[in-house]
């Protein structure tokens, strides 16, 4: 199966995905995560991506194309794929249906997870990500009186993104109105768009895209 999970920082996208991944047995690839892995390695091509992750704008096309490429031909892709924060634009989602047709390996649905911006806001400010394995937690819906931690890495703490500084969340919201958000168009002319309502608890969230993926 291949998936596009498409929808705003913040809308859950990442804690679906990890859940696909164990419900289908297929890799979920995240072009935050790679980019955000390049850059702790020090890489070229995390260097280069630094200053528009820090200013919350998209990375170059190229950059990011390039990544996707290498990714997708992993022998790990080949039964399917669920893309997470990509394609972020028009641009991006031409290129990757070439790169499928290519492989004759077409898309099979692109979910949309949907909610309002104030929830949104909230959700990114309160975010937090197990330093080892990524893992997404938030402060306002953990239990009263309890931090989350990462039961999966004993002694691995989280942190606070850069780019979920309140500071920086407006930018990145702008640009998904302004960059992101075609792509529903885009996708509901292809006869691929599916939309659920991220506005629920995570597992309520995950029947309703498992729904959508099967019809
Ligand atoms: P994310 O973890 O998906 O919110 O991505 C974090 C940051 O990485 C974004 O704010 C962008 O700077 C960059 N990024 C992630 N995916 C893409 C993409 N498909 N195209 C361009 N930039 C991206």
């Amino acid at each position: 199966m291949r998936i596009v999970l498409l929808g705003a920082p913040g809308s859950g996208k990442g804690t679906q995905s990890q859940r696909l991944v164990k419900a289908y047995g297929i890799p979920q690839i995240s072009t935050g995560d790679l980019l955000r892995e390049a850059r702790a390695k020090g890489t070229e091509l995390g260097l280069r991506a630094k200053a528009a992750m820090d200013a919350g704008k998209l990375v170059d096309d190229a950059t990011v194309l390039g990544m996707i490429r290498e990714r997708l031909s992993l022998p790990d892709a080949v039964n399917g794929f669920i893309l997470d924060g990509f394609p972020r634009n028009i641009p991006q989602a031409q290129a990757l249906e070439a790169m499928l047709a290519d492989l004759r390996e077409p898309l099979d649905a692109v979910v949309l997870l949907n909610l309002d911006l104030k929830v949104l806001f909230k959700r990114l400010t309160g975010r937090r990500i197990c330093e080892n394995c990524n893992r997404v937690f938030n402060i306002y819906t953990s239990l009263p009186g309890t931090l989350p931690h990462c039961d999966q890495c004993a002694g691995a703490r989280l942190i606070q993104r850069d780019d979920d500084k309140e500071e920086v969340i407006g930018k990145r919201l702008d640009v998904y109105e302004a960059q992101t958000k075609p792509l529903i168009s885009h996708y509901t002319a292809a006869g691929l768009l599916r939309t659920v309502d991220a506005d629920a608890d995570v597992e309520t969230v995950f029947a309703n895209i498992q729904r959508a993926i099967a019809k």
